[in-house]
């Protein structure tokens, strides 16, 4: 009994961080400008994305990324998720993706206390989504983990452990975790392989055809975020 109401606790406790951290997060985020996601209320307006689509969100993490204070705020606060995930265990190697996750892989990469980081680059020559690793070579006993800065489906996410598998010379020990500051996918929860995605902000965010948009069938007015970001958030 003793031991259950101690585990609840350290549950609850847990829960308080998590909803600490988030908060903070957000509070980042939005004095970027950086976040916004619809409520749901078809009176109010929704995004038009620079490709055309529909969406009910718009996070820009760059914005807050390139701002330095909060870069290494929002390392410190991934390595604390991670670390509550994986413990001790030593990460050699904090590799990230181009171009926002090769700062944020190096500042993880010192909060962390890796000894290295590293970024895989994009092929010249390839279509979006292909990756080059060929300027290092990760030892054989070395763990790697993996950063992004935003997931929102496997493509990069994949695409960068793959071809780091493809082209190292030895075969890759992964951390069973991945850190990211935000995870917006259609649909939660997501795997995406054996390893565990740790964001600090986790939202279902949509894309779709305005033809298909339920938000314009309910008269909701969509706005370009970078020309009428006021119109959003007012
Ligand atoms: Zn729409």
């Amino acid at each position: 009994m003793r031991f259950k109401m101690l585990l609840n606790q350290v549950i609850l406790n847990r829960r308080n961080t998590l909803k600490t951290i988030e908060n903070e997060v957000m509070g980042i985020l939005k004095s970027c400008d950086a976040y916004w996601l619809h409520n749901g209320d078809s009176s109010k307006p929704h995004v038009e994305l620079t490709s055309g689509l529909c969406s009910n969100g718009f996070i820009n993490t760059l914005k807050a990324l390139h701002e330095l204070k909060h870069a290494r705020r929002l390392a410190d606060l991934i390595v604390h998720q991670i670390r509550a995930e994986i413990g001790e265990q030593q990460v050699d190697w904090v590799i990230g993706s181009p171009m926002a996750g090769i700062t944020l892989a190096h500042d993880i990469g010192h909060a962390i206390g890796a000894k290295k980081s590293g970024f895989v680059e994009k092929d010249p020559s390839g279509d979006k989504g292909v990756f080059l690793w060929n300027r290092h070579t990760i030892g054989p006993e070395e763990t790697v983990l993996q950063i992004e800065e935003l997931i929102t489906t496997s493509q990069t996410l994949m695409g960068v452990k793959e071809t780091i598998e493809r082209d190292n010379e030895h075969p890759i020990n992964w951390i069973g975790a991945v850190g990211s500051v935000v995870h917006r996918p259609v649909s939660l929860p997501q795997q995406y392989d054996e390893r565990k995605v740790i964001a600090l902000i986790e939202r279902e965010i949509w894309a779709v055809e305005q033809s298909k948009c339920e938000l314009c069938a309910a008269g909701s007015e969509r706005y370009r975020p970078k020309q009428h970001w006021d119109k959003l958030v007012s």
